[in-house]
């Protein structure tokens, strides 16, 4: 007798990536209808709970499947696309760094999502395209200069002319709309236009030194297959000259390139270069747009309309249907690692992403990291170096000031400040560096020892003058007025010490009073419009002393510099994170790029209370290289990444003995599942113990065998979410790159 009561009626279904902290997808009902029209990659309304979310479609259910009796079906409220948003390709990198990351697909979908499209507005948006109505309306327009220069505009475009585009030629939204409420114009929504744009070339290309041409012929060569290359050349070899010219024979082919850059490198210069080159439609995807601006350019990649992508880290996730060539430029730089959520790399992603679509990538920099020459070590990326500085441009020679001998005034050596005295005199300019923004890191008593200290967190306030007087803490953000007498003792005795870069203006400027002092750090950058001005004057070949933070080590060209000063190294060589003498050696060579790039030889000094140190006497005699090699070696001898992967499980909580307890419980958990296989260290309290207000515990797993070691944390790691203390903030990062 057949088994009818078994069978099961067909039920339409379609699995959903919900935007949720939850590790499944969860699946819904639908009328046969949507469901012949429901696509893999494309966007659903439903109810979750009591909100209603947007989800993207991650499969299609067969009507047959069977149905899980603990689970109620809902029906989606709605399908937002006709068509997949997300092809096949990118559901599958997605879902690969989800796993790989240990981090719920329905989250990171939302990496990939423009604003927009996350709010489940529509795809196609429309364009807005204002049109002359009355073509006599001149004489109407006499009290009005801005409304009657706005109207000549338009009717030289009887077809109309997008709203975008008028903005752009400075005619704003209140002049057209005062057009259109006296029936002269009117807005018309039109669909926009998708079709590839043609590549030209703009320029000719440099002729290639031999360096330069090797390495193109490398990457051409591996143009049908995937082949990944390191492209190690100090700043100003020509590694740029490298990327367009293998862009150039890509973009022929009708294929599209994806170049990502650090977020602080995406700056007018770098869009130039490339604009200059191409004639052709460049989509630009950073943190800077708004949301309209942000669709589009996506849109334009997704359509292939632009053939060239030029974005910060989530870029990499950007559909590109023609994409032939991924390029990352100062691969070592820490901005292309996500610091908060979902914690991935975009050099590791774009290497699975370029296997994934058989093409070449090229990781770029002047120090690359210490985990690429690694991968170069096992063969899994091609080194190509460039030893030439293009041009006529010198390297700089470095010089090490040390402080325990010589005369100092405010943290700045007599010796420093008689060099900068020989460089403005002759009309150069200078270029100062600290890595600490304010006035003064610490405000002491003199009298009885009391520092001002933050209450949420074990660090030190620091002193600002400016806008106004006030201490700051830079890890919580408190902010405190400053005390007139010390709190603890009552004495008039506080005093700032240390230096920060408000203070080294001050002195500078007071030592220097007839040349001007441009000081760039975030304070002074938040200012509308400053950054633009601190550029123009960089450019302008006038003598001045440049000063700032890290934000000004990166990415960027001053021509005119021909000293450059790291005030003080020894943070940095004194860290106990083990990769501190990795990022000291790449911000000395790159701060030391920044000079000497015109026809004038630079020069480099380093203050330092430590001249003997073998990081500095390694890039005093030889350099970064010679540096890394022996890194490598360090790291192996004592089995630190890369040559073992390291996963960082942090825990947070109103009580460290909760995060001790709570992780010591997981960790004997993990060494019985992995059978010891997982070397664990800790839990210990984080190198900054309590931070706003909240104690702060790390745990560190290491293994040699990555795979394993990921095969059994991504169990744990479930385990570890239900078995949490309500009271207990965990997060993990794969492959961490700062142990805080
Ligand atoms: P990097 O990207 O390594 O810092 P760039 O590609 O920006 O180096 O090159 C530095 C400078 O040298 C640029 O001004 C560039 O135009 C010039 N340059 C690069 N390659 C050549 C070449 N083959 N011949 C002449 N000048 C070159
Ligand atoms: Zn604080
Ligand atoms: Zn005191």
């Amino acid at each position: 007798m057949p088994n009818i009561a078994h069978t099961q009626p067909h039920v339409y279904r379609v699995r959903v990536a919900v935007p949720v902290h939850i590790f499944d997808c969860f699946d819904y009902r639908l009328s046969p209808e949507q469901y012949q029209q429901a696509q893999v990659g494309a966007r659903v309304a439903i109810s979750f709970g009591r909100q209603n979310l947007v989800g993207v479609i991650v499969e299609k259910l067969a009507p047959d499947h069977p149905i899980d009796p603990r689970f109620k079906l809902k029906a989606i409220s709605e399908l937002l696309d006709q068509e997949a948003i997300l092809p096949a390709e990118v559901l599958t990198l997605l879902t690969w760094s989800a796993n790989y990351y240990q981090f719920p697909i329905g989250e990171v979908i939302q990496t990939a999502l423009p604003a927009l499209l996350r709010q489940g507005k529509p795809y196609n948006l429309l364009a807005r395209v204002w049109k002359v109505l009355d073509l006599e309306a001149e004489a109407k327009l006499k009290r009005s200069e801005k409304q009657r220069d706005a109207y000549k505009i338009l009717k030289l475009h009887p077809q109309g002319t997008l709203e975008h585009i008028l903005n752009l030629s400075g005619i704003d939204n209140a002049t057209l709309k005062a057009l259109s409420n006296k029936g002269i114009i009117q807005c018309e929504l039109e669909t926009q236009d998708f079709s590839p744009e043609p590549v030209q070339m703009a320029q000719m290309p440099l002729s290639a030194n031999p360096d330069q041409t090797h390495a193109i012929k490398s990457i051409l060569k591996a143009q049908q297959r995937y082949q990944a290359f390191l492209l190690d050349g100090l700043t100003g070899s020509g590694k740029t000259e490298v990327y367009l010219q293998v862009m150039q024979q890509v973009l022929k082919q009708g294929k599209q390139v994806l170049v990502l850059v650090p977020e602080i490198g995406l700056t007018p210069q770098t869009i130039s270069r490339f604009q200059s080159r191409f004639h052709c439609h460049i989509a630009l995807l950073h943190s800077g747009l708004n949301d309209n601006k942000r669709l589009q350019a996506w849109q334009a990649a997704q359509t292939g309309k632009a053939s060239i992508v030029l974005g910060t880290r989530s870029a990499i996730y950007t559909a590109m249907p023609n994409l032939g060539l991924i390029i990352l430029d100062e691969e070592h730089d820490l901005s292309f690692k996500q610091q908060e959520g979902f914690r991935y790399h975009a050099r590791d992603v774009a290497l699975y992403r370029a296997a994934q679509r058989k093409c070449p990538v090229i990781l770029g920099s002047a120090t690359p990291s210490i985990d690429s020459y690694h991968l170069v070590e096992q063969g899994k990326l091609t080194c190509l170096e460039l030893n030439q500085r293009a041009g006529t441009a010198l390297l700089p020679k470095m010089h090490v000031i040390d402080l325990t001998v010589t005369q100092k005034q405010h943290g700045i050596s007599q010796q420093l400040i008689l060099e900068i005295k020989h460089r403005l005199e002759k009309k150069e300019q200078v270029l100062i560096f600290l890595n600490r923004r304010g006035y003064a890191p610490v405000l002491l008593c003199e009298q009885c020892g009391w520092q001002a200290s933050c209450s949420n967190c074990d660090a030190n306030m620091t002193l600002h003058y400016q806008p106004y007087q006030h201490l700051h803490c830079h890890h919580c953000g408190t902010i405190k007025s400053l005390p007139e007498h010390c709190p603890a003792c009552q004495q008039e005795s506080l005093k700032p010490i240390g230096m920060g870069t408000a203070k080294v203006e001050e002195h500078l400027q007071s030592l220097f009073p007839q040349y001007p002092v441009i000081r760039v750090d975030r304070d002074s950058t938040s200012r509308v419009g400053s950054w633009q001005k601190i550029q123009d004057t960089i450019h302008k070949n006038e003598t001045a002393i440049l000063l700032g933070t890290q934000m000004l080590a990166k990415g960027h060209h001053f021509p005119y510099v021909t000293l450059v000063a790291i005030l003080d190294i020894d943070a940095g060589l004194l860290s106990v994170d083990f990769r501190a003498p990795e990022r000291t050696a790449q911000l000395i060579v790159q701060v030391a790029g920044r000079s000497g790039r015109g026809e004038k030889k630079g020069d480099v000094y380093l203050q330092t209370y430590r001249p003997e140190h073998p990081l500095l006497q390694t890039l005093l005699h030889e350099d970064y290289r010679h540096f890394a090699k022996q890194t490598l070696h360090d790291r192996k001898v004592s089995q630190m990444p890369p040559y073992r992967s390291t996963i960082l499980i942090r825990c947070e909580s109103k009580d460290q003995a909760h995060n001790q307890q709570f992780l010591c419980k997981m960790a004997t958990l993990l060494r019985e599942q992995s059978q010891m296989s997982i070397d664990i260290w800790g839990p210990i309290p984080a190198p900054m113990e309590r931070k706003a207000g909240r104690y702060q515990a790390h745990m560190v797993l290491l293994s040699s065998q990555r795979a394993q070691m990921h095969f059994y944390v991504r169990t744990w790691w479930q385990q570890l979410l239900q078995l949490k203390p309500n009271d207990c903030k965990v997060n993990i990062d794969v492959d961490p790159q700062e142990l805080n």
